[in-house]
C-alpha cells in the first residue's frame, strides 16, 4: 500500500482493499504499508550514501523547470554541492554513460540511451522517501518477480532498474499495460463518471475491460460473477494483441 505521502486520505487504503476483493483479487500474506516500512528505505538510503552515489540537491521545481525541460532530464546542477543553503532532496547520481534496455512483457524492447535518465530523487525535500526508492526496496524484500502496471509508469522503470542495480537487488520482469483514453486519444477525463469502479457490477466491468484489452471473452460469461470472469482470464490471457500498445481509445459512445 503506497501511503508514504502524508496527503493520503484516511480510510482510502481500506476501501481500495475492499474494492479489490469485490473484483475477485486475492494476495499472498498480509498487506504491507509503506508508511510502516521506512526503516527499510532509510537503510537503503544509507547504503547508497555510503557507496558515494548520492548527492544533496537544493533545486526547486521552479528553478529546474526551464533547464530540465531543455535537456529532458535533471541537469546535474548540484552534483558538486547544493547550489544554495536550505532544505535539500537526495538524488541518486546516474552515470551519463549508463544505457539500459529491457524486454517488456507487453511493450517489447524498451531502451534508455546513455545520458537520458538524469539523477533521480530518492528522498524528497520534505524528508519523505520517494516512490522510486520505496517500490524498488519493497519489490525486492517481498520477492516480487514480475511487475505489471500501466504504461504511464514506463518512464519510471529506467530509474527503478538503475536503483535496483545500485542496491545490488535482483531485477524483476516488467509488463506495462496500455492506458485507456478518451475516444480521440486524449487523457481520460475525470468527469467520466461512468468509468468509476462499481463493486456490485464487478463481473460486468471486468468483462468490459477484458474486451478493451483485446482478450475477446466469450458471450457465455455475461452475468457471471467476478471470480468466474477472472478465472477465464487467467486461463486464456494472451499478451500478443497488446504488443507495443501504449494506449487504447474508448469506443465513442460506450464506457465500462
Ligand atoms: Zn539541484
Amino acid at each position: 500500500m503506497e501511503d508514504l505521502d502524508p496527503r493520503c486520505i484516511e480510510g482510502c487504503a481500506e476501501e481500495q482493499l475492499r474494492t479489490l476483493e469485490a473484483f475477485g483479487f486475492t494476495w499472498d500474506g498480509p498487506v504491507e504499508y509503506q508508511s510502516r516500512r521506512t526503516a527499510h528505505y532509510q537503510e537503503a538510503l544509507e547504503r547508497l550514501r555510503a557507496a558515494g552515489v548520492t548527492f544533496e540537491c537544493s533545486c526547486s521545481r521552479r528553478e529546474l523547470a526551464s533547464e530540465a525541460a531543455a535537456l529532458g532530464r535533471y541537469p546535474g546542477t548540484c552534483r558538486t554541492g547544493a547550489r544554495h543553503p536550505g532544505p535539500t532532496a537526495t538524488r541518486l547520481r546516474i552515470d551519463e554513460g549508463l544505457a539500459l534496455a529491457v524486454e517488456d512483457l507487453f511493450q517489447g524492447p524498451i531502451q534508455w540511451p546513455a545520458g537520458t535518465l538524469g539523477d533521480v530523487i530518492i528522498r524528497r525535500r520534505d524528508g519523505v522517501f520517494a516512490y522510486q526508492l520505496a517500490v524498488v526496496v519493497d519489490d525486492a524484500l517481498q520477492g516480487v518477480t514480475t511487475v505489471v502496471r500501466g504504461a504511464d509508469l514506463l518512464e519510471s522503470t529506467g530509474w527503478q532498474i538503475a536503483l535496483g542495480r545500485a542496491l545490488g537487488l535482483p531485477a524483476p520482469r516488467y509488463g506495462h499495460l496500455p492506458l485507456l483514453t478518451e475516444p480521440g486519444g486524449a487523457k481520460l477525463a475525470k468527469s467520466r463518471r461512468s468509468l468509476a469502479l462499481e463493486p456490485q457490477r464487478a463481473g460486468e466491468q471486468l468483462l468490459t475491460v477484458l474486451t478493451l484489452l483485446r482478450q475477446a471473452p466469450p458471450r457465455a460469461l455475461a452475468g457471471a460473477p467476478a471470480r468466474e470472469v477472472l478465472a477465464w482470464a487467467l486461463e486464456h490471457w494472451s499478451s500478443a494483441p497488446l504488443h507495443g500498445l501504449r494506449q487504447i481509445a474508448l469506443p465513442a459512445s460506450t464506457g465500462p
